[in-house]
């Protein structure tokens, strides 16, 4: 992403984004030593808590969305707002990064690159990526909500963001773990809640139907080790045969996909989870449009049906 860049980042910084235990996220303390157009140095320049501009009010500890020099737009924290005159406005930012523009990077001492499964559509990543930026090139002001997870719902409307990334040692904080897969939630995937008072876990749909496709193949392959033909005759007479006409042109083996995949239950079958307030969650599991079971959802974890 080829984002407005700053020619020289700030030397020297202050703790303002506390996130996860022992993770935190520096802005810079002092100004941050470049010049304006007018080569008016930054920290010369006169401070504002606010600038207006196309009947926008930008103010600063408010978010941005920015025009990038690739015609995208891309989300900012306003960190400073200052002017040489009022032609010569210039906003100091911390980038919002989108998942997928994360390259690689550690969390919880894993390895990963770009956007995971577990996050959303609308979410962002605070970063310490900062830069100087013309005003011009502010487009609106945007809401974006920090979603703490500290409720048991995640309640987040348009852009949010939970984690932040330091540019600097490509780590990324830690988001709170649920399921027995122990990956965190994404707000635009349900999930369920164990009714059992001593698990209370919370379960993703998708790691429900799965665990539930699971149990359906095993079952059918176990049916199909019991319905053996008898074959107690075999191996006994030697055969000829008098087959005649053209000797069939070898065929080439086209082995079922689903069979050699890792989980081959997983394209194989089709879920569907109902639980509405008021009734007792169920799982339908069919196969090819036809049913192959329906019944309540078992906790994977405590074992016991989810009321
Ligand atoms: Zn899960
Ligand atoms: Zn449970």
């Amino acid at each position: 992403m080829n984002r407005l860049a700053c020619p020289n980042l700030p030397v020297s910084w202050t703790a303002v984004l506390h996130l996860s235990p022992g993770f935190i996220i520096e802005y810079p303390e002092e100004g941050m030593k470049i010049s304006d157009r007018l080569g008016i140095s930054w920290e010369k320049m006169k401070r504002y808590k606010s600038a207006k501009l196309d009947n926008h009010q930008y103010s600063v500890g408010s978010f941005v969305e920015v025009a990038t020099s690739e015609g995208e737009c891309v989300v900012a924290y306003i960190l400073e707002v200052r002017a040489s005159d009022k032609n010569h406005v210039s906003v100091g930012v911390a980038w919002m990064y989108r998942p997928k523009e994360l390259g690689k990077y550690t969390c919880d001492g894993k390895v990963l690159e770009g956007k995971q499964a577990y996050h959303g559509a609308s979410e962002l990543i605070a970063s310490n990526h900062v830069d100087i930026i013309p005003a011009l090139s502010l487009i609106q002001p945007v809401q974006v909500q920090q979603w703490r997870e500290d409720g048991d719902d995640a309640n987040v409307e348009g852009y949010y963001w939970r984690q932040g990334v330091n540019i600097h040692t490509k780590e990324l904080s830690s988001a709170k773990k649920y399921c027995i897969c122990q990956s965190p939630e994404n707000p635009d995937e349900k999930m369920l809640c164990c009714t059992n008072e001593e698990c209370m876990v919370w379960i993703h749909y998708r790691c429900i139907a799965n665990i539930t496709k699971k149990t359906a193949w095993e079952n059918e392959i176990k049916r199909l080790k019991d319905t053996k033909v008898n074959h107690d005759d075999d191996d006994k007479q030697d055969i000829t045969t008098s087959e005649t006409g053209m000797r069939p042109k070898r065929q080439v083996c086209r082995p079922f996909s689903y069979l050699q995949a890792e989980e081959p239950w997983r394209k194989l079958f089709q879920a569907h989870i109902t639980a509405e307030d008021g009734t007792k969650p169920s799982i339908l599991i069919s196969k090819g449009g036809e049913k192959v079971s329906e019944g309540p959802i078992i906790c994977p974890k405590c074992d016991k049906s989810i009321d």
